[in-house]
C-alpha cells in the first residue's frame, strides 16, 4: 500500500470544506485497495472556524490532519507548509473550494505508476471568471515567457500529483516570496500534462482581487527572471546613442543657422522623457533589491501554532 498525502491549503473555507472531504473520500474509496490517503489541511490563519471543523474532520476520522500556521501568510507559503508535513510517498495539493475536481486523483495516480513525477493539471476552460482576468492574465504568461527560459506554463494551477523526490526537491526552495508555477517549472523532473474541466468555486469568495493578483504577477517576474533589469540597461543604452546622434545634429545646426536658443519644447520632452525612464529603471532595481532585502533576513517561512492537536515547540 503507497501512502498519498492530499494537501489542501485553507483560508476561510469553512463552507466548502465538509463537501471537499466527502469528494475526497468517495473518490479515494475507489483506490483504497491500492493506496492509503492522508488528508492534509493547512489552515493559513482563517478567521472563521475552519481550523474547528478540521478538528472535528481529524475527531471522526484519523486521515484527516491539520497545520494551524500562527497567522495569513498567503496560499504559496501555506502550500509550502504542505510539502514540509505531508508523509506521502506523492501528494496532491489542491484548492479548497473544489475548483480542482478530486475525480481527477486517480488519473493521476496511473500517470505516477507509469513513472511521472510530476502530473500537472491543466485547466480546459476557464469557468466563473471575467474576460478581463482571462485576457491580463493570458497577456501576462506571453510576457513572462518571451523574458525566461524555463516554460511556465499559463492554465496549469497549483492541482498537481508530486512524487516524493519532488516534494523533496521543493522542500530545499525555502525562498520567502515565492512563485510556486515558477518553482515547479525550475525544479525540472518527469513532467506530464492532463486537462480537467475547472469548476466555479463552490461556496465563499475568491482570496484574489486584481490588487493581489498584480503583486503575484510582480513576483513572478522578478522571483523567475533578470530580463527587466537587462530591458532597463538596453534602453539606457538605446537612449545614449539616440542622445549622442542628436547632440551632432545640434551642433551643426548651430554651426550652420547660427540659432541655438529655441527648441525650449524638444528639451523638456527630452527631459521629462528621460527622466521617467530613469524612474522606471530605479523601480525595477528596487523590485529586485526588495526580494535580495526579504530573503538576506533569512526568516524561516512560517510559524506553526498547532499540528494534529498538539502545540508545535519551535525549532
Ligand atoms: N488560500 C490560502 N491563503 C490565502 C488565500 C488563499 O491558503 O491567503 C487558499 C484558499 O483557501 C484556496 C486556494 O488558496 O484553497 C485558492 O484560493 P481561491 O479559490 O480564493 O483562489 P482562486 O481559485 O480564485 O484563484
Ligand atoms: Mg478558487
Amino acid at each position: 500500500m503507497k501512502l498519498l498525502t492530499i494537501s489542501v491549503p485553507a483560508y476561510n473555507e469553512s463552507e466548502v470544506l465538509p463537501h471537499l472531504y466527502d469528494r475526497i473520500k468517495e473518490v479515494m474509496a475507489t483506490v483504497s485497495d491500492r493506496y492509503d490517503y492522508e488528508l492534509l489541511f493547512i489552515n493559513d490563519g482563517s478567521s472563521d472556524n475552519s481550523v474547528q471543523i478540521m478538528k472535528e474532520l481529524r475527531a471522526k476520522d484519523p486521515r484527516v490532519s491539520y497545520v494551524d500556521l500562527a497567522r495569513n501568510y498567503g496560499k504559496e507559503v501555506a502550500m509550502a507548509a504542505g510539502f514540509d508535513y505531508a508523509k506521502g510517498d506523492a501528494m496532491v495539493t489542491m484548492d479548497a473550494d473544489l475548483q480542482h475536481p478530486p475525480e481527477l486523483i486517480p488519473e493521476m495516480l496511473l500517470l505516477w505508476e507509469q513513472g511521472y513525477e510530476d502530473v500537472y493539471a491543466k485547466r480546459k476552460i476557464r469557468e466563473g471568471e471575467t474576460w478581463l482576468k482571462k485576457y491580463t492574465s493570458k497577456k501576462y504568461y506571453q510576457l513572462l515567457q518571451k523574458m525566461s527560459k524555463t516554460p511556465v506554463l499559463p492554465d496549469a494551477g497549483d492541482f498537481r500529483l508530486l512524487d516524493r523526490r519532488c516534494i523533496d526537491a521543493l522542500k530545499k526552495l525555502r525562498e520567502t516570496q515565492r512563485y510556486s508555477k515558477g518553482l515547479y517549472s525550475w525544479m525540472g523532473f518527469k513532467k506530464v500534462e492532463i486537462e480537467f474541466d475547472a469548476a466555479p468555486r463552490l461556496a465563499g469568495e475568491t482570496k484574489w482581487n486584481y490588487g493581489s493578483l498584480f503583486n503575484l504577477a510582480l513576483e513572478g517576474m522578478t522571483s523567475f527572471t533578470t530580463t527587466p533589469l537587462k530591458i532597463s540597461s538596453i534602453l539606457g543604452f538605446i537612449v545614449s546613442i539616440a542622445a549622442f546622434v542628436y547632440m551632432i545634429y545640434i551642433f551643426i545646426a548651430t554651426l550652420v543657422t547660427g540659432n541655438a536658443v529655441a527648441g525650449f519644447p524638444t528639451l523638456l520632452i527630452v527631459i521629462l522623457f528621460l527622466g521617467g525612464i530613469q524612474l522606471i529603471s530605479i523601480g525595477i532595481i528596487g523590485e529586485y533589491l526588495g526580494r535580495i532585502f526579504n530573503e538576506v533576513k533569512g526568516r524561516p517561512l512560517y510559524f506553526v501554532e498547532e499540528y494534529n492537536d498538539e502545540r508545535e515547540p519551535i525549532k
